[in-house]
Formats: structure tokens, sequence, C-alpha cells
């Protein structure tokens, strides 16, 4: 039993017609969970939808297999970025699927979730041995993976995982992110009027300029980097600013490297605001902690195992990017991100092919059963 190529083109090109924006992934969660039940899995939504705010949990799937196998967990996102509503795919004579041009096409994630599908699919299908499976699909993991860090992993049986979430050409997977720590700096100063009195205020946006331009900013060593983002502040433009609010990340592949990094980055501007009269306070959150998998893992050894089967050449890469697997590695599940046919993401630009996919899928099926 193999791939089938017009199913998966089918699958995907209907999940692309479902609305599924971060926190309204609603109509997408009740199709998977309706198409796992059919393939006879155990299904279950969580409660995530009314932790973070969203209509829909993260649904998480068991396909029951072999027990004297490893159990596999296989992940992807149900939500897509904006513009994403009306979305609709097209698909070009050369095998090209992209949107109308005016939305993105919601390859991330769902050439994950189709591939997923497909491969469940077949196995459900046909004879082919294979340990359990188990699926999760989660919301809200464009906003810093909100789904995923409130999902309950206690129950989860497997110690690995796939998470299929990456751009690139298959065959490629991420076995390092960075933690990714963002910061909210308020500066105050004193407002006071421009033209009469100017001498009396204390200039919130001068004291965050002048922060901001001593940082360095993008690379400041191979494997940190720092962004200031958004910048508000100021009323009118006869007035002294009071306020200045500044946003910004640090990255770095190193966790420790990252917070000591935003940490100095809060140090320059309570220096700078100090140095004129004013205040700043820094409020710095981790929305992703950075993990590293062993290129000697049994996680690693079957991706590159299943890519061999399928033809494809492995290449293990660290990536800047933030995934799900960040949230599986805090929980002690061991992963690699998986490239699953997507390009230029986040862009009304994005696309698949129908090659890809179908490799994707391919490879997908071949990790599922590569163990038996
Ligand atoms: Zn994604």
């Amino acid at each position: 039993m193999k791939i089938n190529p017009v199913r998966l083109v089918d699958e995907f090109m209907r999940l692309v017609e479902m609305d599924s924006q971060t926190y309204h992934e609603r109509p997408l969660a009740d199709y998977v969970m309706e198409r796992m039940r059919a393939l006879k899995m155990f299904v279950l939504e969580d409660d995530a939808g009314e932790k973070i705010g969203g209509n829909s949990g993260n649904i998480y799937g068991l396909m029951r297999g072999d027990d004297s196998l490893p159990p596999l967990m296989f992940c992807a996102h149900l939500d897509t970025v904006e513009p994403s509503r009306g979305k609709r795919a097209t698909l070009a004579p050369n095998g090209r699927i992209a949107s109308a041009g005016d939305t993105v096409l919601g390859a991330d994630d769902l050439t994950g979730v189709a591939v997923i599908l497909e491969a469940l699919t077949v196995l459900s299908e046909s004879g082919l041995r294979h340990g359990p499976i188990e699926v999760l699909f989660t919301v809200a993991e464009e906003v810093y993976c909100k789904g995923s860090r409130v999902f309950d992993f206690s129950k989860v049986l497997s110690e690995q995982a796939y998470v299929l979430d990456l751009a690139g050409p298959v065959g490629t997977a991420a076995y390092a992110a960075p933690s990714i720590v963002t910061l909210t700096i308020t500066v105050r100063g004193r407002a006071a009027h421009a033209g009469f009195e100017p001498q009396k205020g204390v200039h919130a946006i001068a004291a965050a300029a002048d922060a901001i331009s001593r940082l360095k900013l993008g690379f400041v060593d191979d494997e940190t980097t720092v962004n200031i983002g958004l910048i508000e502040g100021g009323k009118a433009t006869n007035i002294v600013p009071d306020v200045c609010v500044v946003r910004g990340e640090v990255r770095s592949l190193r966790h420790d490297k990252a917070m000591k990094r935003a940490q100095y980055i809060a140090g320059e501007f309570e220096r700078a605001a100090k140095a004129i009269g004013a205040e700043a306070e820094a409020d710095i959150t981790i929305a992703a902690t950075a993990y590293e998998t062993p290129l000697d893992h049994p996680v690693v050894s079957r991706f590159e195992r299943a890519c061999r089967q399928v033809r494809l050449t492995p290449s293990l890469i660290k990536t800047f990017g933030g995934s799900d697997n960040n949230e599986l590695a805090l929980n002690n599940i061991t992963g690699l991100v998986v490239a699953c046919a997507m390009f230029r993401c986040h862009s009304t630009k994005e696309y698949t092919t129908v090659e890809e996919l179908t490799r994707a899928a391919e490879l997908t099926l071949a990790l599922m059963t590569a163990d038996a």
C-alpha cells in the first residue's frame, strides 16, 4: 500500500478551504477529529480553547499498534497566520499549489496535517506493521506555541516525536532550535508643553532612542540574535512624551545566553533612562526554550533510515525558528522538526507542490513503519 497523491492533494485543498486562523481553529479541529475517528482511532480534545481564549482545544489521536515497537508521536499545528480568511488553493498544471494571491496558502502547517492524515489512512488500509502512533494537532502555535504549552503531556506514551512544521526541501529536519525571550520595556519620563516649558519635561522617547542606539542588533554572536521590533510613545507633536514602550526579542541556541542578553538589554534601558531622570521597567518573558536533540539519538537514526528508504538525502540542520518541538522537549519528548513541503511561509506567495507534498507523505509513512 502506498501514498495516494490524488487523495493527498484533495485532502490538502479541502483543509485550505477551512478557515483556521489562530484562536479560531474549530472547523478544522472538528474535521480532523472526524477523519481520525473514521480510521477507528481514539480521539480526544483538551481544554486548551478555554485556557487560552480560542474556540478549539488541542486534538489528540491514538492509533493502536504493535506494543513491542516504540510509540511515536506526530505533531502539526492547526492554526494559520493572517491574512488567511477565505483562502483558496489553486493547482497549476506544473503541480504548484498556491493561494489566489490575497491570502497565505496555509501550507504552514496544513501540509503537515494533510500528510499525517494521508499516512494514517494508508496504515489503516494496509497490513503494514507499526507501533502505537500518537497524533497531536495543536492550536495557537503561531503565537509562541500557546496551545501545546497548556497540553497535558502526562498521559502521552511516546518518548520520541516528529513535528511536521519546517520549510525547505523534504528530507531536511531541524535538531536544534533557540530559546526565544521577548522583552517589553516601558520608559517613563514626564510630560510638559514642548513650547512653553520643555525644560520641565523628561523625554521618554529620547531615553529609549539612546538605549536602542547602544544595542547591537541582528546577530550578536553566531548563535544569538537581537531585534527591537516595535516602538510606540508620545501623544502630540507639542508635548514632551512621558511614556515610550519598546518591544523586542532575543533568540539564542543557548538558553543562558538568551536570558543574559535580555537582562543586559533591560539594563541598557535602565541606564539610559536614569541618565535623564526617567525610569525604565522591563518585562522579560520566555516564549520558547532552546533544545538540541543528540545526533546519535534513535529519533535521528530512524529519520535517516526513513529518508533513505524513500530515496531522499537526509539533511540535519539547526533552525532559528521555534515550534511545538520546543514544548515537547520541555516535556521530555525528544524530537525533530521535519520539512513537510511548505515554501515562502507567512506570505501571500506561500506555496507547495504535488511532488514535494507526496514526498513528505511517503517520508511520514516510512517514519511510522521504520521500526517494523
Ligand atoms: Zn508552522
